[in-house]
């Protein structure tokens, strides 16, 4: 045991290394109240997978192609409705992203928020949504979907190095690196809450609920950040529903109004 608690402290140090951006100010409060005048100006949208990673299959859906085209409604969304607001795109065409360059260009452009969208897979059964933001896994089954979501990194060069020795086919490398605490945390829960929150009762999709696991892509972004399964393609009914551009739009308008309600709240942090 005494051997495994020092194993974990040196991994953990390896992986929050000088690399993980903390901004100066944010870590001090746990309660992560923002600064008087705080605003929210730029957002970025991750659409998963891309180009040679087409990510999960359902009889005829990809997971890449619907997490583009429900980005492109969201961000299509927030610049009508809110021209002082920046949004970025990891990707805006069908094109491969290496899961630390998404982060990178988060970090970049000082975004406030980042959103990655992405399609579950399972057993036909399954159905429903999922806000997942970075933190430890509490079974197995949120294990094995970050180990789905982070084994991208196998199709990139030098992942080995890349991310500090990371092995996505671990379930010891998930655990220790899942252990690593975002300052961002209580603000990305947030977030996820009111995201989860619209699914339920807006847009009236079944939700499996706001989780934690260790995601790579939402590893090195410096603010708060969350992971959204927007439903199974691998269920009949849910990949119908998610490959039809109605279905794209009610999603994306959840996201939508989760941000706006989130950006209420932190923008009116300094009036009272
Ligand atoms: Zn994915």
């Amino acid at each position: 045991m005494r051997n495994i608690v020092i194993a974990c402290t040196v991994v953990l140090v390896f992986f929050a290394g000088p690399s993980v951006a903390i901004a100066p100010g944010v870590a001090a409060h746990p309660s992560a109240k923002p600064p008087q005048g705080y605003r929210i100006r730029t957002v970025v949208l991750d659409a998963g997978h891309g180009g040679k990673d087409r990510g999960c299959a359902g009889a005829t859906a990809r997971e890449a192609q619907i997490a583009l085209k429900t980005v492109l409604e969201l961000g299509h969304l927030i610049e009508q409705n809110m021209p002082d607001v920046k949004v970025v795109y990891t990707r805006k065409t069908d094109v491969f992203v290496e899961l630390a360059d998404r982060a990178g260009i988060a970090n970049k452009h000082n975004a406030d928020l980042f959103i990655s969208l992405h399609c579950n897979s399972g057993p036909a059964v399954a159905y429903g949504t999922e806000v997942w933001t970075m933190g430890p896994h509490k079974t197995e089954a949120n294990l094995a979907l970050a180990k789905r979501e982070n084994a991208v990194i196998l199709q990139e060069d030098d992942y080995k190095e890349r991310y500090n020795g990371f092995d996505p086919r671990s379930p010891q490398s998930h655990i220790l690196f899942s252990l690593f605490q975002s300052a961002y945390m209580v603000n990305s829960l947030r977030f996820a809450q009111h995201v989860d929150s619209e699914f339920k009762n807006r847009v009236q999709r079944h939700s499996r609920g706001v989780k934690q696991a260790g995601f790579l892509v939402l590893w090195k972004t410096a603010m708060p950040s969350v992971l959204i399964e927007l439903g199974f393609l691998t269920n009949r009914n849910e990949e119908q529903y998610l490959n039809d551009k109605s279905g794209q739009s009610y999603m994306a308008s959840g996201i939508y109004r989760a941000f706006r309600t989130y950006r209420n709240e932190l923008e009116g942090a300094d009036e009272g």
